[in-house]
């Protein structure tokens, strides 16, 4: 079915309400290319009006640092800001590295500038995710009268409500340290069944603090997705890491941990076993590698 028709609302309180009027027959479109891939195979139907955010792209596209009272130093990202956008940006290479290597291994570059961050987002699979739950991002959603503030954390449990209009995502930066041993570390790590251009099997991404003269681990945040799951923290997995010493029988117990907490569905592809033990290795090979370079040979 091609959509009868392509609404251009020009102010957010316009593209809620037609939303909202037209219900499930409409969807909100930013760039395109995740319901492109839903809609040719299937996955979805295709709804007969489409809701173009196009007319907010110069309002909703960009990176900015701030600093309130409230949230500390964070920087604001634009739910429209192309994925290209984010790869180089110092600001995000400086709060969320993680994040802007999520968005360097995202498909090819024609997708990464027209794919938004909203968009990967939303489409509730999408590479970036894990990276912006060990960011401990909170996104702002526009629900028709009021912006609304929600944690990444409830995000990934309970989603967004259907016409709510994603305007922002802002990430924290990591607080300063007092120590002076403490290294900052952040990873994203992708698997999937060729080198690039390919929907992930597994994504993991992490962020933290090793203290190099104590060897221990702190504020480490973990997150695990992949195409067609759902993105999950490994909070029991995080809670042995932290205030640990790096060693072997570390990395073991964080293995069991990890392939406890993180219970995928299998797919065509790859099995549920496959992707837990895939997780895990990326997992303990991050730690493994902060851990040796920085205390154990020291
Ligand atoms: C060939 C190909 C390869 C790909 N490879 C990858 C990959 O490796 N990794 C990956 O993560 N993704 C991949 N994708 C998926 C996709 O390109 C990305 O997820 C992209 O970031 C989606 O952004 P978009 O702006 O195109 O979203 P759209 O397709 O426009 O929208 C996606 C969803 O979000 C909703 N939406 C969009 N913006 C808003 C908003 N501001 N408020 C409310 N709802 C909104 C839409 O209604 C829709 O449900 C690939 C796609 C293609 C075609």
């Amino acid at each position: 079915m091609m959509p009868e028709k392509v609404w251009k609302p020009t102010s957010l309180e316009e593209a809620w309400t037609l939303s909202s009027e037209l219900g499930s027959d409409c969807c909100f479109v930013s760039g395109g290319t995740w319901l492109r891939t839903q809609w040719e195979s299937g996955a979805q139907a295709r709804v007969p009006h489409l809701i173009s955010l196009d007319a907010f792209t110069e309002m909703l596209s960009g990176v900015n640092v701030s600093e309130d009272p409230l949230k500390g130093k964070h920087l604001t990202i634009g739910s429209l800001t192309v994925l290209a956008d984010l790869i180089h940006d110092a600001a995000i290479l400086e709060a969320a590295p993680m994040l802007s290597e999520a968005c360097r291994q995202i498909a090819a570059p024609s997708i990464r500038n027209q794919g938004s961050i909203g968009g990967n987002l939303l489409s509730f699979s999408g590479d970036t995710l894990p990276a912006l739950a060990v960011a401990e991002a909170e996104l702002t959603f526009f629900n028709g009268r009021d912006y609304v503030d929600v944690p990444m954390a409830d995000f990934l449990v309970n989603g967004k409500k259907s016409d709510d209009i994603l305007v922002f995502v802002a990430i924290p930066y990591p607080p300063p340290t007092t120590n002076e041993n403490a290294e900052t570390f952040s990873f994203f790590r992708k698997e999937g069944r060729r080198e690039a251009f390919i929907p992930s099997v597994v994504t993991v991404a992490g962020e933290g603090q090793y203290d190099r003269e104590t060897g221990r681990f702190y504020d480490v945040r973990l997150a695990v997705g992949g195409a067609g799951m759902d993105p999950i923290r490994l909070l029991n997995t995080e809670a042995v890491i932290n205030g640990t010493f790096y060693s072997q029988e570390m990395l073991y117990d964080v293995y069991n941990l990890v392939r406890r907490e993180f219970q995928p569905p299998g797919d065509g592809f790859r099995s549920s076993f496959y992707k837990t033990k895939a997780a895990a290795n990326l997992i303990i090979s991050a730690l493994y590698r902060k851990g040796v370079t920085s205390y154990e040979f020291k």
